[in-house]
């Protein structure tokens, strides 16, 4: 009997516990992916709907793990609907006696799972669920109350302390499929934009799928790696690994970057400190989907309850400067360009432009956190609040909030050069390095001669910085008062 093998976001062939298990089994393997519109189970929350940017993404990844299916004789079906419908819907047609998937650990698509495997025990077919895109479960680190650690030293510490994960598993080499089984037309869901056509930065700068995630953590660990902890921090440099958003679908396991990093840090031990490094990225996040497990309301609430009292401006002209990167700050636009651009921002700029909405223009973190759940290529439901609530001060581990980022001096420190401001605000090439960090202390001539008009081709500061820095800690200090 064949076994429908039921794919989430883990859209690659290797390590993939649940299509290695039915493959090893020799009978038929149908792959399945099931667009379920309304993500929600019968009693619980929706799972959060795709963004723009992670909408273009799946369409690219999808397209590639079919012609993967297809490379060793099987066959990826879509369908859309409830997922429990048509999971037995297909279960039925294709009379499977199983239907395997690997296990995602948060709550929406855990309850989505429990709704495919009653419909499936009621028609008499059997499910097996497998560990998830974790290094370790969720369940396995917990403190004396039984809940998730807060704090992200001892968590990693405790994820080490659990020694080396499994080693990943092979792709399967060849799979028997079965014919005759309708499958929907990808192009007619309607993932990319047409008109207009905003993709076009993203389909210059990234190619999804399994195989081009494979060769980005080759490259990587052959280069990159080695100079991780001087680079990492600079915009300026590709110093990361930029396999973010193959991590987010799933097109790589996080246990295939850890076996790769370690073998490669065997093979350079000079190089041991910088691949602990990356690897303790890594384990943010698990940091980030560990602390989703615990709290699904991750991104609507503040973790820290006294942040409820905050008094959040309601200004949609100054969230809209800062979406549109007219902030007058050269590394804030900078960055916001690129996001618009590429899908992604370098860490170091995400740090800078969320303290700025948030702290500098007193913007509820939530609409942030919005914005780059729609832009980023990379928009994780762990991640993504996980760090904004860590940046307003409001959640696990966070930055406190009387910390405020700097702009001028975060650029002027991260991107000393201003190679990084050069390449996405173009407007300010021609200012020397002293003034591509604050142009408007630049003379009338120094601007002049390079080409820069404040107000006209380059606005001037929407805050002044030491003004937005009193404010936003005055706004601080009453909530730490009502406390
Ligand atoms: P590398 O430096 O090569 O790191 C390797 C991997 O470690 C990354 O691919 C990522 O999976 C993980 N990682 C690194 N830093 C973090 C971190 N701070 N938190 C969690 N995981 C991390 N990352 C996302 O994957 N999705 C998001 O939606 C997201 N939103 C963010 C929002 C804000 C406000 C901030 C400050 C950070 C956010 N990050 C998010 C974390 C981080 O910016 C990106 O993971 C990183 O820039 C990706 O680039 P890279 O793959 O080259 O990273």
């Amino acid at each position: 009997q064949p076994v429908i093998v039921w794919f989430r976001d883990d859209l690659r062939l290797s390590d993939h516990p649940a299509l290695h298990e039915a493959a090893s089994r020799g009978a038929p393997v149908v792959g399945l992916y099931v667009r379920d519109e309304q993500g929600r189970a019968l009693k619980s929350p929706a799972a959060r709907p795709l963004g723009g940017a992670t909408r273009w993404w799946l369409a690219q990844s999808l397209r590639a793990l079919s012609n993967s299916f297809e490379a060793i004789g099987g066959r990826l079906v879509l369908r859309t609907g409830p997922a429990a419908s048509v999971i037995a819907a297909v279960a039925r047609e294709t009379n499977a006696g199983a239907v395997f998937w690997n296990d995602i650990a948060q709550a929406p698509h855990q309850a989505i799972a429990g709704d495919v495997e009653s419909a499936l025990a009621s028609d008499g077919v059997d499910s097996e669920i497998f560990p998830g895109d974790l290094l370790v479960e969720p369940k396995s680190i917990r403190n004396k109350d039984n809940r998730g650690l807060r704090v992200f030293t001892p968590f990693w510490r405790r994820v080490q302390g659990l020694g080396d994960p499994p080693k990943p598993l092979p792709a399967p080499k060849r799979l028997t499929s079965i014919s005759g089984i309708a499958s929907e037309a990808l192009d007619d869901w309607q993932l990319e934009p047409i008109r207009p056509d905003w993709a076009g930065g993203l389909r210059e700068t990234w190619t999804p799928g399994e195989a081009a995630a494979q060769a980005r953590l080759k490259a990587f660990l052959g280069d990159g790696v080695h100079a991780y902890t001087d680079d990492r921090d600079r915009p300026d440099r590709d110093g990361t690994s930029r396999l973010s958003p193959h991590l987010r679908f799933g097109e790589i396991s996080p246990r295939q970057l850890w076996h790769a990093a370690r073998f490669a840090a065997a093979e350079h031990p000079r190089s041991a400190g910088d691949i602990d490094k990356f690897l303790s990225e890594l384990g943010w996040r698990e940091f980030c989907r560990h602390l989703l497990f615990d709290v699904p309301d991750l991104a609507d609430r503040n973790l820290q309850q006294h942040f409820d009292a905050f008094p959040w401006k309601r200004d949609a002209r100054a969230l809209k400067a800062w979406q549109r990167s007219l902030t007058g700050y050269p590394i804030v636009d900078a960055g916001m360009r690129e996001l618009w651009h590429t899908g992604v921002m370098h860490n170091r700029v995400r740090m800078v432009v969320a303290s700025f909405l948030v702290k500098h223009l007193l913007i509820d973190w939530r609409a942030g956190e919005q914005w780059f759940w729609d832009t980023l290529v990379d928009a994780d439901a762990g991640s993504n609040p996980a760090n904004w609530q860590w940046v307003a001060g409001s959640g696990a581990d966070a930055a406190p909030y009387f910390r405020v980022f700097n702009p001028i001096l975060q650029g002027e420190k991260f991107d000393p050069d201003g190679g990084y401001v050069r390449r996405w605000v173009p407007e300010l090439a021609q200012l020397s390095n002293d003034l591509i960090h604050q142009p408007w202390t630049a003379t009338p001539i120094e601007l002049a001669s390079a080409g820069v008009e404040l107000g006209k081709t380059y606005p001037q500061p929407i805050v002044d910085h030491k003004q937005g820095r009193e404010r936003a800690l005055a706004a601080y200090a009453k909530i730490r008062r009502s406390n």
